[in-house]
């Protein structure tokens, strides 16, 4: 059974099939109207998260399919006690796909390894929420007929920014991609990423505190929001706040093409003015999103006949190594509540990584 955890999952070639049925789908919809009839895709939701969960189920009934769910670990037998395991085997008799948000990290490949239908992770904590990628890459090739030989900004909090990470990851297998890291020290990107992604693949990137001298060279700006509780001193907090803020001043210093992205939702950091500007990409990221999700549905149900979960168990076994009395540091890592899983870590960048939410250990 094929799964979508982590954008790693996929290979290049995937993400680029997954963009052009997206593209596809919006030019003729009617032709995938019934793609999914007769299927049904189950949200298991077990913190809310009303706009991801309602781009699934809108997803999903686009292509004619139906919807089973819930939202809110109170709603469901999670608040028994039942192990994400039982519930994946489960919910597996009653759906034909399963789209999953956890708080705890590593929930959903716990998911995809005793479903016995394919899993797509809908965010968990703040490790992975490769369907927000998903509906990123789309809205870049859209705005600029491309993925590669691009130079992308990434403004806020790159430090705690799971888009941030996934969407570098992301872009950093196609050739020419330029990156420019814009945050407060406080908030910079972490040290793993630049390592493992942006230094092994030789890919070029400066970090600023400078928001409006990087702003010029960006032919994509990814803006997520500077949180105060990420901040330890809120004097310090209070000084930078209004730095990584996007108003129309700063904007008419970017180029006449450069697009605006940020996940939502947003607060107040890109003033509500540029909303009408046509730089500003945001909405249509989550219409973009939809698609996304629809042509991720189509891709999965089409490989649902492999056996996808044993073959990933078996790599995971080649893979990672377990040792008695060593732990998971990550308090909010599925690993010390699911019973039975194995403390699993794998070398990653020369540094041994939890298997289920990729902490150090
Ligand atoms: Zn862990």
């Amino acid at each position: 059974m094929r799964s979508l955890i982590d954008i790693i999952d996929f290979t290049t070639e995937e993400l680029d099939a997954l963009i052009r049925t997206a593209v596809d789908i919006d030019a003729d919809p009617a032709k995938y109207a019934e793609c999914c009839k007769g299927k049904k895709i189950a949200t298991l939701f077990y913190e809310p998260s009303t706009r991801t969960r309602l781009s699934f189920e809108a997803a999903m009934l686009e292509l004619g399919g139906s919807v089973i769910g819930f939202s809110g670990a109170g709603n469901s037998s999670a608040s028994k006690g039942e192990s994400v395991a039982d519930t994946a085997k489960v919910i597996s008799c009653y759906a034909d796909i399963i789209a999953m948000r956890h708080n705890l990290e590593g929930a959903p490949l716990v998911a995809a390894l005793n479903a016995s239908i394919p899993v797509i992770n809908a965010g968990d904590g703040s490790h992975c929420h490769p369907t927000q990628t998903l509906a990123d890459l789309l809205t870049i090739y859209r705005e600029k007929g491309r993925l590669d030989h691009l130079t992308v900004g990434y403004c806020g909090d790159l430090k705690y920014g799971r888009t941030v990470h996934s969407l570098i990851n992301a872009l950093s297998r196609y050739e020419g991609i330029e990156t420019v890291l814009i945050s407060p020290d406080e908030l910079k990107l972490p040290d793993y990423v630049k390592k493992d992604v942006l230094e092994k693949k030789g890919l070029p990137y400066e970090e600023t505190t400078d928001f409006e001298a990087a702003l010029p060279k960006l032919d994509i700006l990814y803006m997520t929001r500077v949180q105060r509780e990420r901040f330890d001193d809120l004097a310090v907090y209070e000084r930078v706040k209004d730095s990584f803020i996007l108003t129309q001043e700063k904007l008419d210093l970017a180029k006449p093409d450069t697009a605006v992205l940020h996940p939502l939702p947003r607060v107040n950091e890109i003033a509500v003015g540029i909303d009408e500007d046509p730089r500003a990409c945001y909405f249509k990221q989550v219409y973009n999103g939809k698609l996304m999700r629809m042509a991720l549905i189509l891709k999965l149900l089409g490989e649902a006949q492999e056996d996808r979960a044993n073959v990933r168990k078996a790599e995971i076994q080649a893979v990672c190594r377990t040792k008695a009395g060593r732990t998971c540091p990550n308090p909010k890592c599925i690993c010390h509540t699911e019973q039975e899983l194995p403390a699993y870590f794998r070398n990653l960048g020369g540094v041994d990584r939890c298997l289920w939410c990729d902490s150090e250990m």
